[in-house]
């Protein structure tokens, strides 16, 4: 029985613990939180993830070291080498933690990503808005997650405020990209070199954050996806699940960003696929053998941001299958999800209406 170190206790870890625990694995945390989601599943260290005896404590603990969010230094993974096995590894973590060296390494790639330039001070933001171009997207490199850190410019006049907001901390200017669909593929590597990939997922995101995907197996852009996929999991050597993101223009998808990690757009997987994304996460880095990624019927999720609606009302509701992440309500937070399944696409439309309608009560 091999023992899981994850870094991070959120719902991410709850759901990797929740999926591993059958497979007869136990876990262990670390995370900074008070009692964070996941603590209840496995043990929990308390400690910063700097904190180098909480992360010795960790390596010495677990047979395997994983992460559930991405802005983990990579020092701390670099100092857990020492005394176990990390897998996503440091390469694809640097990677995804900067959205500049993200959108360097697609160009370096030829995978298709939208315009873009460092800024790190005013005249550098005026050329690059001369350079791309209004409507832009104005982004921190780091620690941006759900829209925080970014701003839309439309105006000259945004320009000035986005950056007295930002500035200060190294930027990066996007053009705005006018895309026609959001979509996703979740991408699975382990460490032998197998791969799968789950079928397309096309997303919804408000103000910055997702709010629903659904599921499209047979889409017209599966193979541009999973060939992008493919050229970046190979290319970062990489071990585990990943959510990659793209815009869509016309007949070409362009890059958005990659987490190194299991993604919110894949949680359809848990009761939409044969193998849920987050098995086939723990499968990968202990090179089990990948699990089917085919759907079982037709599937979306919706995301509960700030608070739950109500729950008897949501089960009410044929084919739905409710997430909580035992978390307080607070504004903009993920408290929880619903995935949402059925046998046919327009029923599937219908339930998601249906939820939708609880969610934000006319
Ligand atoms: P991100 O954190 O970069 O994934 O951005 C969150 C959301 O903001 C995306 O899913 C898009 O809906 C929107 N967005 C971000 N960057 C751009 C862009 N360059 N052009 C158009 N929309 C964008």
């Amino acid at each position: 029985m091999k023992h899981i170190g994850i870094i991070g206790a959120g719902q991410l870890g709850q759901m990797l613990a929740l999926a591993g625990t059958p497979l007869g694995y136990t876990f262990t945390f670390i995370d900074p939180s008070h009692q964070p989601c996941a603590a209840g599943l496995g043990h929990h260290i308390q400690a910063e993830y700097d904190d180098e005896a909480a992360l010795e404590q960790l390596g010495i603990e677990c047979d395997l070291v994983t992460f559930e969010f991405e802005n983990v230094p990579a020092l701390a993974i670099e100092y857990l080498k020492s005394f176990t096995t990390v897998h996503p590894n440091v390469q694809a973590l640097e990677t995804a933690q900067d959205r500049l060296n993200e959108k360097t390494f697609f160009r370096n790639h030829d995978i298709p990503v939208g315009e873009f330039a460092a800024v790190s001070s005013w005249e550098e933001l005026q050329a690059a808005v001369a350079n791309l171009g209004l409507p832009a997207v104005l982004k921190t490199r780091r620690f941006g997650y759900d829209g925080k850190g970014q701003r839309v410019l439309k105006t000259p006049d945004d320009i000035q405020i986005a950056w007295k907001e930002l500035g200060g901390t190294p930027l990066i200017l996007e053009a705005f990209i006018p895309f026609t669909r959001e979509v996703s593929i979740i991408a699975v590597r382990s460490i032998h070199g197998e791969m799968a990939f789950y079928p397309l997922t096309e997303n919804v995101h408000r103000d910055g954050i997702l709010h629903r995907s659904i599921a499209r197996p047979g889409d017209w852009m599966q193979a541009q996806a999973e060939s992008h996929a493919r050229k970046v999991m190979e290319a970062l050597d990489y071990a585990g699940v990943m959510g990659f993101e793209f815009f869509q223009v016309e007949d070409r998808l362009l890059a958005n960003e990659i987490a190194p990690r299991v993604h919110n757009s894949g949680h359809w997987t848990q009761n939409g696929a044969v193998t849920s994304q987050f098995e086939n996460h723990l499968r990968a880095i202990d090179g089990l053998p990948l699990g089917n990624t085919n759907t079982l019927c037709h599937a979306g999720m919706l995301n509960f941001i700030g608070k739950l609606p109500d729950r008897e009302q949501v089960l009410r509701i044929p084919g739905t299958h409710w997430h909580d992440y035992h978390k307080e309500p607070r504004s903009g937070r993920k408290v929880g999800h619903v995935n949402i399944t059925a046998p046919t696409a327009p029923l599937l439309e219908e339930r998601l209406a249906h939820v939708e309608a609880l969610i934000e009560p006319a």
